[in-house]
């Protein structure tokens, strides 16, 4: 079987931009993606110098397009269901949802991290009129009738302040959990109306939320807003790779992608399973690509 010299797998903004990189190094590799990119239920992304507001489907198709002008690229829409790791770390099988199986001398992890909810309806109404990036959707959301909905104190307090930046109609609910005196105070003294009262339901209109309805009967009309998820990576492969992890469970890097584990390497928000944005993720992927191929450099002069 023909030995890549790299398997990305992942194609948001890191894997793409991994991938040109490797590419336009001459790489030969495989890039596998399944279509799960956080920002697929978003309307527009912002931010990008040169792409604001660009369609995140649009962003792929010309991430795509580019890539097809490296003719040792091989892009595969199909999800990863196995990576195999060979002893001593020199090859590795990569197995995918049809069958396929690729073998490659070194991977890149790039397959960014999933949200989760407290509420589960805020699914709902998340990426049209519910976000969690005041950097990201801000601008769109300025000067409406927003709420701010997080559970733990810290999150409520940074979120609110943050929010306010853009828009001062906001009222601050925390889904039943207590806010202290001091945290009550800093919102109030903004006139912003906090709400410890638990959440019984939200109401809208395909995605566009209208009124946020509380366990005790009261209703606050509300055109949209911010929410703080939790966050984790969608799967294992780290783990099943050896790759040290830190005791929050973030892989361990040398913060230009290259993992503990020699030849296997992390771009983007699945490195930190943190939030960051397009630019950052693309940026991580660019960094990454680079550790690889002055590996290969290096290890082949
Ligand atoms: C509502 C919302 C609005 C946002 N708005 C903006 C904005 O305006 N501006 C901005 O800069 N950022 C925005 N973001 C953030 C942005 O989407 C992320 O920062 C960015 O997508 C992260 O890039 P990534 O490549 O690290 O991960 P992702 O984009 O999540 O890409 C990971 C890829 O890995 C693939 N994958 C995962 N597992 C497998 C597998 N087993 N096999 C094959 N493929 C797999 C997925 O299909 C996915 O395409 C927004 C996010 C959300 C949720």
């Amino acid at each position: 079987m023909d030995v890549l010299d790299c398997i990305v797998i992942g194609g948001g903004p890191a894997g793409l931009s991994a991938s040109l990189t490797l590419g336009r190094a001459r790489r030969k590799i495989a890039l596998f993606d399944d279509g799960t990119n956080r920002s697929r239920v978003t309307q527009a992304s912002h931010g990008f110098i040169t792409q604001d507001g660009i369609k995140p489907k649009e962003f792929k198709e010309t991430a795509l397009k580019e890539l097809e002008n490296y003719p040792t690229v091989s892009y595969f829409k199909e999800t990863v269901t196995e990576i195999i790791k060979a002893s001593a770390n020199e090859r590795f099988t990569v197995k995918s949802s049809t069958g396929k199986e690729l073998v490659a001398e070194k991977i890149v992890l790039a397959t960014g991290i999933h949200e989760r909810f407290s509420i589960p309806k805020i699914r709902e109404f998340y990426g049209k009129s519910l976000f969690s990036c005041p950097f990201c959707d801000g601008w769109e959301q300025r000067d409406k009738p927003l709420v701010v909905i997080a559970e733990k104190e810290e999150h409520i307090l940074h979120l609110t302040k943050m929010v306010y930046n853009w828009s001062q109609d906001l009222v601050a609910l925390t889904n039943g959990n207590p806010l202290s005196k001091e945290g009550q105070l800093e919102l109030k003294k903004h006139d912003i109306k906090i709400i410890t009262e638990k959440i019984k339901d939200l109401i809208g209109n395909d995605g566009y939320l209208e009124k946020i309805e509380l366990e005790n009967g009261e209703s606050i009309k509300r055109s949209g807003g911010f929410v703080a998820p939790s966050y984790y990576r969608p799967n294992h492969f780290a783990e099943a790779l050896g790759c040290e992890l830190d005791e929050e469970g973030i892989v361990k890097t040398d913060h230009v992608g290259r993992t503990s584990q020699k030849n296997v390497y992390i771009a983007g928000e699945t490195e930190r399973s943190k939030p960051a944005s397009i630019m950052i993720s693309a940026a991580k992927g660019n960094k990454t690509a680079v550790s690889v191929i002055t590996d290969i450099i290096m290890e082949r002069f």
